[in-house]
């Protein structure tokens, strides 16, 4: 049997309320990076908690290189655990400058060792000036960087990261979060971190597992779960997307976006169409062919590309109506509001899914 660095079986957690994690299993090999993604409220916080052994598990297990460490029987203690954490509510000591807080995990090697570690690691963060301040003089998110340098300092073999960026700005926390996922891969520490932004963890992940409602609706590498999601929820975590309706026809789905390739649908079925804003093209000269046409509503420049507000018009029972599209095209095209234009699809950020 494989030795995964860090593994949840079965785990399951109820609040008086709620089920938090229900079912849940990941195996996380060494030196890999996994995220958990998912909205507010869907379990992230739980697992990773109970991954810490800061929460009991209900029902499962967890083993951290093959060993036991939480059961309903039995639980190791987070700090017993060997294991690096970053979560909102495991503070830096008050009583301890931010030297001190860092080299805190450090004790077993000589002062001179863990003084050149601990400065290390508070230079990755930017916060080496600030080694003899205190927590309370410092902001949160200079509290989050030193609780980063606390938690990589000793180098840990397996991470644990609750949104360990989200107290700092655009800027800061990109390089924060290259310096760190460089760091995790030099150190080939297991990782698994929460965050509900779904660039974030496609920037930090090996493999995303996806959440829903305690459940995990789809594990894998980010380029699977972005290019082949399960459902809407999952292809909608990734960015805004266009729905319009469709129906299988024996050529494939019948669309308000023209015929589009079927899977393994029945003829007869009712599907939903979801379209990213990426994958509409627009065609300023439409051809008189059968080319999709619109009507140009808006036209904005969000700096590297253009978002282009169409109407679509949609033939339904009721009569004619018009569809709400966004086409988001590379560079600045600002069509005219009230311009008619064509509107191509590149397939591959299409997706089709049953009612
Ligand atoms: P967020 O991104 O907002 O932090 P999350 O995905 O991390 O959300 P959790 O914090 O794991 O979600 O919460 C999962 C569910 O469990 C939610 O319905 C939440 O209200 C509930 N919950 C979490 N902690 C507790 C608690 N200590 N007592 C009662 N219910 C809780």
């Amino acid at each position: 049997m494989e030795k995964y660095a860090l593994e949840l079986k079965n785990i399951y957690h109820e609040f008086e309320t709620s089920i938090a994690v229900n079912d849940v299993s990941i195996s996380i090999e060494q030196g890999e990076v996994v995220c958990l993604l998912g909205p507010s409220g869907c379990g992230k916080s739980t697992t990773l908690r109970l991954a810490a052994g800061l929460e009991k598990v209900q029902a499962g297990e967890i083993y951290l290189n093959g060993n036991l460490v939480s059961s309903i029987e039995s639980q190791i203690p987070p700090e017993q655990r060997d294991v690096g954490l970053v979560f909102q509510d495991y503070a830096l000591f008050p009583h301890l400058s931010v030297i001190e807080n860092t080299k805190f995990g450090l004790k077993k090697h000589s002062q001179k060792i863990a003084e050149r570690r601990a400065l290390d690691a508070l230079k990755m963060v930017n916060m080496d000036s600030y080694s003899q301040s205190y927590p309370h003089t410092l902001s949160g998110g200079e509290q989050q960087r030193v609780a980063l340098a606390r938690a990589m300092a000793p180098k840990p073999k397996v991470m644990l990261l609750d949104e360990p960026y989200s107290g700092l700005d655009a800027r800061l926390r990109d390089n924060i979060r290259d310096e760190v996922l460089h760091l995790l891969k030099a150190n080939e520490c297991a990782t698994l971190m929460v965050t509900h932004d779904s660039e974030e963890a496609m920037f930090m992940a090996d493999r995303i597992v996806m959440m829903q409602e305690g459940r995990i609706i789809q594990t894998g590498k980010p380029e699977e779960l972005y290019c082949n999601p399960v459902n809407a929820f999952v292809a909608g975590f990734f960015g805004e997307l266009n729905f319009v309706d469709g129906v299988v026809v024996e050529k494939g789905v019948d669309s308000d976006l023209g015929l589009l390739p079927s899977r393994d649908f029945k003829i007869g079925d009712k599907v939903e169409v979801v379209a990213r804003p990426e994958a509409l093209s627009i065609r300023e000269k439409p051809c008189i062919n059968e080319e999709k046409k619109a009507v140009v509503v808006e036209s904005k420049l969000l700096g590297r590309s253009s978002l282009i507000h169409l109407s679509l018009p949609i033939h339904s029972k009721g009569g004619n109506k018009n569809k709400h599209l966004h086409a988001r095209v590379p560079g600045v095209v600002l069509p005219r509001p009230g311009a008619i234009v064509g509107v191509e699809l590149d397939l591959s950020q299409v997706f089709v899914f049953k009612k």
